[in-house]
């Protein structure tokens, strides 16, 4: 793995004794619906204020690779759950991308705007250094560049970061979605051609934004809306974007809704009320259930899954622990490749009369089997 060539910080000792993890895996597969993690961690340092967990899905293809993610949960079973359940979808996300690496994902449990210190940031590189062989880090909510960069200093397991990496991996995602979107269009209308269409965005964050310049750049109308003011009207200024109320977008009569704001968006309750023809954007999670994609489905909507067209951020990443070092140009042939695949899981969702997102879970479980074998 290039990313052992970081210089390493050595903790003291004092330091290092006041960190204790513990191999939660066993409490941890009795959590409804999950029963299937390699290893799951929790790291407690009282007095260095940091509570962790790492949860390792499944390395068959490789080390597990996966953001941390730094919130206060309501609860200490809801950061557990939502480790575990991240970390699933990183083991699908990573297979279907055709990646060697395996699916993992981490949450420290802490505001991110207030409790960030460089003693919580020593206690969970010692974590790290511990899963060095199996777990590699990266940014997700609440952990900046700058954060991994502090960590990459004293553990080689992170990756994301300015030491030797590619930094912030959202313009790549934001690629990935854009070819997505051609594919889909395709797919249902036989043109991939974005002039004259109109696409809804939710969210112009750092890959909202970036989607939104490659698809006005591209010929396409934008309705976009964020709960960042300043943000929609940066858009409607540089962009020619129509601007929309965030619980307006989502049903706003378009041929592509984007969502790149938050998980958990299309849902029973709203799923009879969308326009759009296409579902296809970056969030993480859009469907609340994974059903949700049948009823979808029923209505005729396209619905691109999640974590294939939103990989490029991940292809990027995985680059930087690449054995031959990080390469753009392979990044790029990789990306490239994303809509080859949704264009595969359409067709194969329309001949078996499966919804998209179990075709693409089924692809991702015949990898891992291989891989296994
Ligand atoms: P970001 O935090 O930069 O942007 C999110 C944007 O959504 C912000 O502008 C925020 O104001 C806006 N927002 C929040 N709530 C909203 C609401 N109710 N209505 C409208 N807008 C709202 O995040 P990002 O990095 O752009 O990621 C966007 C989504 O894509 C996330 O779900 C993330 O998990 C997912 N994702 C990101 C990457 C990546 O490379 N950054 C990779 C894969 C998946």
């Amino acid at each position: 793995m290039s990313a052992n060539t970081a210089r390493v910080h050595k903790a003291t000792p004092e330091e290092a004794s006041s960190l204790v993890v513990e191999d939660i895996t066993r409490a941890a597969s009795r959590l409804a619906g999950f029963d299937g993690h390699e290893k799951v961690l929790l790291g407690r340092d009282d007095r260095r204020g940091l509570t962790a967990i790492i949860a390792i899905h499944d390395t068959t293809l490789g080390p597990a690779l996966g953001g941390t993610r730094i919130w206060m949960h309501d609860g200490f079973d809801a950061a557990v759950t939502d480790a575990l359940r991240l970390s699933r979808g990183m083991t699908l996300k990573a297979a279907i991308a055709g990646l060697p690496l395996g699916g993992g994902k981490a949450v420290i449990r802490a505001d991110a705007k207030h409790d960030k210190t460089p003693e919580l940031f020593d206690a969970y590189a010692e974590m790290l250094a511990q899963v060095h062989d199996s777990y590699i880090t990266a940014e997700d909510v609440g952990m900046t560049l700058a954060d991994a960069d502090y960590l990459r200093a004293r553990t080689p397991n992170v990756a994301g970061t300015t030491i030797g990496g590619s930094g912030n991996p959202s313009a790549f995602t934001a690629e990935g979605v854009f070819l997505g979107i051609r594919a889909a269009l395709k797919h249902k209308t036989g043109s991939d051609a974005l002039a004259g269409r109109s696409v809804a965005i939710q969210g112009l964050g750092a890959v909202g934004r970036a989607l939104a310049d490659r698809l006005a750049g591209a010929g396409a109308r934008l309705i976009v809306a964020d709960i960042d003011r300043q943000r929609t009207a940066d858009a409607a200024t540089g962009l020619g974007a129509a601007v929309a109320a965030p619980d307006e977008i989502l049903t706003a009569a378009v041929d592509v809704l984007a969502p790149c704001a938050l998980g958990g968006v299309i849902n029973q309750r709203n799923i009879g009320l969308l326009k759009a023809g296409i579902v296809a954007g970056s969030s993480n999670n859009q469907l609340l259930h994974h059903d949700d994609a049948i009823a979808l489905k029923e209505r005729g909507i396209l619905y691109a899954p999640d974590y294939v067209i939103n990989a490029g951020g991940l292809v990027n990443v995985a680059a930087e622990v690449d054995a031959d070092g990080y390469d753009k140009a392979k990044v790029e042939a990789r990306i490239a490749e994303i809509p080859a695949t949704l264009s595969t899981i359409f067709a194969e969702a329309e001949r078996s009369g499966k919804a998209t997102n179990q075709v693409a879970f089924e692809m991702a479980e015949a990898r891992i089997a291989a891989g296994r074998r």
